[in-house]
Formats: C-alpha cells, sequence, structure tokens
C-alpha cells in the first residue's frame, strides 16, 4: 500500500518537477530559431564627448522583434540563455552584423566606434580570438580600433586570467575592451589592476544619484580617480539629464551616453540623428555650479 502511495506520488511530481526544465527547452528552441530566422535587431545608442559636443561612437543592444510579443529589450531574453551555447551564436550574430554596420558607416563618412556586449562564454571560448581575428580578416576597411567590447565586470571576474589573456590577445589585434558596470560593487582594487581592459564604464546606478548626494558624487569622483591613475578612459553611461552631464565633466568624465542624450534607436535613424545633435547649451555654455 505504502509503496503503490510512493509510486503515485513519484508520477505524480514527475512532470511538476520537469515543466519549468521543458519550458525552458522550448524557449531555447524559440530562441534559436529568433537568431537563424533574423528576429533580431541591433540597436545602437550614441555616445557623445561632452566637451566638443562630438558623437564619438555608439553601443549595440541586442532586441527581439518578436512576431506576437514585439519589441523585447534583452532583459526578456538573454537571462533564459544563461549557461547556453547559444549565447555564443548570438555573440557572433551581433559581431557580424555590427561589422556590417561599421562598413556602411564608413562609406557614409561616419567615424564612429562600435561597443559590443560580450557574454562571459565568448571569454570562455579558447577559439574565440582567433575567430575574431578571421572575422576582421573579411571586413579589411574596418580599423580594429574601432571595436569595443564590454564585459560585465562580474563575469569579467569569474576566471580573471582568462579574461586577462583575451584581453591582452585582442589588444594584439588593435581591439580594445571596457569593464562595463564598473563602481556597482564587485570587483577589487587588485582584480581591477590584474585585467587590463582600457576603457571602464560607470554603472548607471553609481551615475544615477550623483545630483542628489554628495556621497554618490564622492563615489564617482573616486572611480574616476583610480581609473585615471591607470591611464584607463571613463565613459559614463545612464547619463539621464543634461546636469548629469555637466556634473560629471566636472568630475572628470568627458564621455557619455544615457537617455538624456538619445535613446538606443534603430541604426537606420543614427545618421539623421547626429546631424540633428546640438549638445545642450548646459555643456556649451559650462556655468560655474556649486554641487555641494
Ligand atoms: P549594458 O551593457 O549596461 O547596457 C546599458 C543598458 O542601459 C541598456 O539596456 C540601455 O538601453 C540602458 N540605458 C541606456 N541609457 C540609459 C539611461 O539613461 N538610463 C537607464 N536607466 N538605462 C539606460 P538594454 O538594452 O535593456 O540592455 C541590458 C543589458 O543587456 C546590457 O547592459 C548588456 O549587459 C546586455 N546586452 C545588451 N545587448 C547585448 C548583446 O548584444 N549581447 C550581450 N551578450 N549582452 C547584451
Ligand atoms: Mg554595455
Ligand atoms: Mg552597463
Amino acid at each position: 500500500q505504502a509503496k503503490q502511495q510512493g509510486r503515485n506520488r513519484f508520477q505524480f511530481f514527475q512532470p511538476v518537477k520537469d515543466q519549468p526544465d521543458q519550458a525552458h527547452k522550448r524557449e531555447l528552441v524559440r530562441i534559436r530559431e529568433a537568431i537563424e530566422g533574423d528576429e533580431l535587431r541591433l540597436h545602437v545608442q550614441p555616445r557623445v564627448d561632452m566637451r566638443s559636443g562630438r558623437v564619438v561612437g555608439v553601443e549595440a543592444l541586442v532586441r527581439w522583434e518578436h512576431p506576437e510579443r514585439g519589441l523585447l529589450p534583452p532583459g526578456e531574453f538573454l537571462p533564459l540563455m544563461e549557461g547556453d551555447e547559444l549565447l555564443h551564436d548570438l555573440d557572433w550574430w551581433v559581431m557580424d552584423r555590427a561589422l556590417r554596420l561599421l562598413e556602411d558607416w564608413r562609406s557614409a563618412g561616419l567615424d564612429l566606434t562600435m561597443s559590443l556586449n560580450l557574454s562571459a562564454c565568448s571569454l570562455q571560448d579558447t577559439g574565440f580570438v582567433a575567430a575574431l581575428q578571421e572575422m576582421l580578416a573579411q571586413h579589411p576597411s574596418i580599423d580594429p580600433a574601432h571595436l569595443l567590447f564590454e564585459i560585465i565586470e562580474s563575469e569579467a571576474l569569474r576566471d580573471i586570467e582568462t579574461t586577462a589573456s583575451v584581453i591582452r590577445a585582442c589588444a594584439v589585434l588593435g581591439v580594445q575592451f571596457a569593464l562595463d558596470g564598473f563602481g556597482n560593487g564587485y570587483a577589487s582594487l587588485t582584480d581591477f589592476r590584474c585585467l587590463p581592459a582600457q576603457v571602464v564604464k560607470i554603472d548607471q546606478t553609481v551615475v544615477r544619484d550623483i545630483l542628489r548626494s554628495r556621497d554618490g558624487r564622492n563615489l564617482v569622483k573616486g572611480v574616476i580617480g583610480i581609473a585615471n591613475a591607470f591611464q584607463r578612459e571613463v565613459i559614463a553611461e545612464g547619463v539621464e539629464s543634461a546636469a548629469h552631464g555637466l556634473l560629471l565633466m566636472d568630475l572628470g568624465c568627458t564621455l557619455a551616453q544615457g537617455y538624456g542624450i538619445a535613446d538606443p534607436m534603430a541604426p537606420e535613424q543614427l545618421a539623421s540623428w547626429i546631424k540633428g545633435f546640438r549638445p545642450p547649451q548646459l555643456w556649451t555654455d559650462r556655468p560655474d555650479v556649486d554641487w555641494t
């Protein structure tokens, strides 16, 4: 009787336990179809040098144009791909699309740097650098210095030795790296020292409250100071207003991106956006503001 009950219970629980797994597998199959079926889109968010008012580059941000659910941000599908090799396919899809865009822009006379967000799995892939080299060889008109790979700080730290050696190997090809999400609380200063990324991106959570809190300003000042001490370039993300930008310039950071400058957009819109862009008066006048 007990055995019978046990078996019944077993049969009852089995499908319940398997269900999320099955659903997850189905979602991965669907994402694979999206990659292969041309449903992914690469949007770009302009990056400006606030001091000169020039657009210096863009960050590529993937979206999924889902036939039923509309344009999905990466937060809706990247987490599902975590730990799956599909992420690797996504990275190469992004790379291919990005290099084509760079070629188009170059022939249109636009001299821009393209930031790409790289998954941790690509860093772990021993064939990554060779594959990158091959891909660059297929696009000889592109200057590798116009590519900047962004890696999330916490992911870069997962295997710091491997990350450092990939960064070094890419530097030989002329491709640069940025630590994304910097200042958001993972890297120790020792870790930072060991990662030869040429650029740091101050995390939007850190940038967000610089106007409201003196501690927030001190934190950004410190992050910029550390980056400068190591000769790393600094980019601020999450610049949501002209005032944020002005304060960042006062703190020593001139490269910025954020909704206060431009939202991510379809690449076809970029040229006309650049044509119409005028830096806010707050930046050109550079008023002396007492932020304390
Ligand atoms: P991230 O690389 O830190 O990208 C910045 C995110 O902040 C983007 O969200 C962007 O749309 C958003 N953002 C831009 N300006 C502002 C602002 O002023 N305020 C605020 N609050 N947010 C702003 P998105 O596009 O949803 O991307 C989220 C994350 O997904 C990215 O964070 C990146 O880690 C990842 N991701 C995006 N595209 C790719 C990709 O092609 N490949 C990989 N592997 N990861 C990607
Ligand atoms: Mg990024
Ligand atoms: Mg970021």
